[in-house]
């Protein structure tokens, strides 16, 4: 069977990479999908977040990394999948993945999202709060694949 997992990815995470991983373990095969429009401004381009994407998990040979215009279901439907994969995290995460899934069924009857949960030690890791270790200048070898921690730098110094 295929998943989806889609999300902004600004930028992929060490807990983006966990749900992954667990997620090639349940499907065939796994479509990371990276949204263009968001409601929020992003940080990283929709080039920057694919690449990154793209360079994190090229360990992981069942996973594609595609970039999707408009709704996620009809990018479901191009590709074929119905299911949907979504992190779940703590209790803060639980109103809005419900609110999201119930709209995506609306929208199309036929996709479920089914929900991962990550292990502990990612469990409040956001890409939010990445950006603002990041602006702190913070090692983040703990928290994102080596290629972000290094587009972060690059970003820096370019904006030095
Ligand atoms: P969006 O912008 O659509 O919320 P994100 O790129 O922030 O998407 O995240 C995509 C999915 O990954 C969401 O379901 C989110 O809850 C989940 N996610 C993000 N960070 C983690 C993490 N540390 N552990 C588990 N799931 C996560």
């Amino acid at each position: 069977m295929k998943g989806i997992y889609p999300g902004t990815f600004d930028p992929i995470s060490l807990g983006h990479l966990n749900i992954l991983e667990k997620a090639t373990k349940i499907f065939d095969e796994v479509i990371l999908g990276v949204a263009d429009y968001t409601a929020k401004e992003n940080y990283f381009s929709l080039e920057e977040r694919v690449d990154m994407c793209r360079k994190s998990c090229s360990h992981l040979d069942r996973v594609k990394v595609i970039s999707f215009k408009g709704l996620v279901v009809d990018f479901a439907k191009e590709q074929d999948c119905k299911v949907l994969i979504r992190g779940l995290r703590a209790v803060s995460d639980f109103e809005y993945e419900l609110s999201l899934a119930l709209h995506n069924v609306k929208l199309s009857e036929d996709i479920e999202t089914v929900f991962l949960v990550p292990s502990l030690r990612y469990m409040y890791l956001s890409s939010s709060m990445v950006r603002q270790l990041a602006d702190l200048n913070a090692d983040l070898k703990d928290f994102v694949p080596a290629v972000v921690a290094e587009a972060f730098k690059e970003k820096r110094h370019r904006s030095l």
